[in-house]
């Protein structure tokens, strides 16, 4: 009797997940609110991707833990956009409580000690590490995911070598820009025209002033803008690109006021 009643509440556990599994079954992609950084969760029901960890990983972990059914601890594929921490710090703790498949960063050689760290952990962990660099695509069956940059050898800093993805996904487009600047920026504009035009923008480098160029923004299309950004040292996001979205009527959204931004 008690096995009975035992596989009884076993049987309504595994009905619960399926539930649970078939009412969650949406694809969005969310700018999460992690403080001053970047982490966007790209999901889909067969494979999550994640652009960026976050600094720390605390907060990057609680705001998925709201987004993904609990037992879910896959992330796919993550993207390190570049070798600094506000990007890449999460990578630990995330490796931790989750299975990584494997890990895309542009081919850059950081010797950051931090980013040595994490490049030793990935390798411990026998976790692929990728590189891709413009021109290379993706292709899930949710997603078409284009790589805009780094050109090897163009430019020269790590923020400028920032993988900047075109993510096509729910009749919708998103453009995630890293750190880069507005010499990236001019040199995109030059480079792509038309495909640089997307629904959503992660605006680049926590809104910057080096960056959201007026070339820039004006050759996105009408797009809504994000601004990932938390408390921070260095001015982030400065008003002059806060005053320049207004004026061009841009409408945006920032982390740090407004909270983790879910679009399906
Ligand atoms: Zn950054």
């Amino acid at each position: 009797m008690r096995v009975l009643i035992l596989i009884l509440i076993w049987l309504n556990f595994l009905t619960f997940l399926f539930l649970f599994d078939l009412f969650s079954r949406e694809s969005f992609v969310a700018f999460l609110n992690i403080g001053q950084g970047s982490s966007v969760l790209i999901y889909n029901p067969r494979l999550q991707m994640l652009y960026d960890a976050g600094p720390y990983g605390f907060e990057t972990i609680s705001e998925i833990n709201k987004l993904l059914p609990f037992y879910d601890r896959d992330i796919d594929l993550v993207f390190i956009s570049h070798p600094d921490k506000d990007h890449y710090g999460g990578l630990f703790s995330i490796l931790e409580r989750y299975k990584v498949r494997a890990i895309i960063t542009p081919p850059v050689n950081s010797t950051e000690s931090g980013y040595l760290q994490l490049l030793k952990k990935i390798k411990e962990k026998n976790i692929p590490l990728i590189y891709l660099k413009k021109g290379d695509k993706i292709e899930t069956n949710f997603e078409d995911i284009l790589v805009l940059n780094p050109k090897p050898k163009m430019f020269k800093s790590d923020n400028q070598n920032s993988l900047v993805l075109k993510v096509s996904k729910n009749n919708k487009t998103f453009l995630l820009t890293g750190d880069i600047d507005y010499k990236v920026e001019r040199y995109l504009v030059k480079e792509y025209g038309n495909i640089l035009k997307a629904d959503y923008v992660l605006l680049p480098h926590h809104g910057s002033k080096y960056s959201s160029s007026d070339i820039f923004l004006k050759n996105l299309g009408n797009f809504f803008a994000i601004i990932q950004v938390g408390k921070n040292k260095y001015g982030h996001p400065h008003k002059e690109v806060i005053n320049k979205l207004e004026k061009l009527k841009i409408d945006y959204w920032r982390t740090d006021l407004n909270g983790t931004l879910i679009v399906k």
